[in-house]
């Protein structure tokens, strides 16, 4: 028995959580789920959008499969995915992606992208310099890379291509013209490649030319390791390449706690109608499951959500259906 933190979040979070809740049921995953609040759900019961016992109840599972959280605009609030990362230090964001769409654009895509999650642009350092009398005549922005934290993503990613079976990393950076953040991540990676030689191809890439040859020809890719910024942009390019953010899961993963989630946002405009997809937050939960070890389960959800997919049973309005969130869920609920 595993117990994992559910945070079912806005908008269409608690319907897709529970139809997720009770696919992973059925697959005979052993789950129990400590629910608790993030969000404006939050923060219209206790009055934050983070509250301590959510926070505590992942330190203690170390583990939470997360729908998508609503950031109040405007009210001061930094966005309380960001705050979940730096909390829990997750320092590896990883995007698989696969195809499963059929008639699709591309075909047989099987792409991961580990992406940095903690420095680099994102690192929140930032102000505005003052000339003349213009207190906002230029902006800063510092980009921020450690050894410490070149060294730890670029680990992850070898180590994920080999516990995936994965044959090729990519290291996709900007060294040509970002020398010493860039250099460092390049120099890190290449030295690091030395080590898994016998088990992993590696190359390195501009970014700008891996952007183009994602679009050109995905199939040369395997693993695409990357610092924040490019990570962030590259994430939503590949989940292009397979349909767009309705079938693109996300984990993020620290060393003492992961937390799982949809790549998609709370979808406010379908709030409430029972016609949210809930795939995303599905293969997201089947990356929780391969996490905690239940490898089976997780490969019976993906199967049993392609067929459904594949076969056209029920599916939402998004994937061109006229389902609803409940009989698409009772579809790949037949299948498994
Ligand atoms: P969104 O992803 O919520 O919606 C974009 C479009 O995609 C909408 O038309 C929506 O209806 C559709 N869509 C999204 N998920 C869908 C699903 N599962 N099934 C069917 N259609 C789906 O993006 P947005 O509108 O820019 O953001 C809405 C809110 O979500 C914002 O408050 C934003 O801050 C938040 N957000 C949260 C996360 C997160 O928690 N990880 C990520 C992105 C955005």
């Amino acid at each position: 028995m595993h117990n994992v933190t559910l945070i079912p979040g806005d908008g269409i979070g608690p319907s897709i959580t529970e139809a997720v809740v009770r696919v992973i049921e059925a697959s005979g995953a052993s789950i129990q789920w400590d629910r608790k609040l993030g969000g404006m759900a939050a923060l219209h019961e206790v009055n934050t959008p983070l509250p301590d016992n959510t926070l505590d109840s992942i330190r203690r599972t170390r583990i939470a499969l997360k729908g998508p959280l609503t950031t109040p605009v405007g009210a001061g609030f930094r966005s309380i995915n960001v705050a979940l990362r730096k909390e829990f230090d997750l320092y590896a964001n990883v995007r698989p992606v696969r195809t499963i769409l059929p008639d699709y654009r591309y075909q047989d895509i099987d792409l991961v992208l580990v992406r940095e999650n903690t420095e680099g642009l994102y690192s929140g350092i930032e102000h505005y310099v003052g000339i003349g009398g213009d207190p906002r005549a230029a902006a800063e922005s510092v980009m921020i890379v450690t050894r410490f934290g070149v060294e730890r993503i670029l680990r992850y990613a070898f180590e994920y291509a080999i516990a995936h079976d994965r044959k090729k990393v990519t290291l996709a950076h900007k060294a040509n013209i970002l020398k010493f953040t860039q250099g460092l991540f390049l120099d890190v990676g290449r030295e690091m490649a030395k080590e898994y030689s016998d088990r992993i191809e590696f190359e390195d890439r501009i970014i700008d030319a891996t952007a183009m040859l994602l679009v050109m020809d995905p199939y040369r890719f395997d693993v695409i390791v990357t610092e924040n910024m490019f990570g962030d942009i590259l994430s939503d390019q590949i989940a292009g390449l397979v349909g767009g953010l309705g079938l693109a899961p996300g984990g993020n993963i620290g060393r003492d706690a992961a937390i799982f989630e949809a790549v998609h946002g709370s979808a406010p405009d379908i709030e409430g109608r029972n016609i949210a997809n809930p795939s995303a937050l599905l293969l997201a939960g089947a990356m929780m499951l391969d996490h905690l070890g239940d490898y089976e389960q997780a490969e019976r959800i993906r199967s049993a959500l392609e067929s459904t997919i594949r076969e056209k049973d029920s599916l939402t309005p998004d994937l061109g259906g006229q389902g609803t969130t409940d009989t698409f869920t009772d579809a790949l609920i037949r299948r498994l």
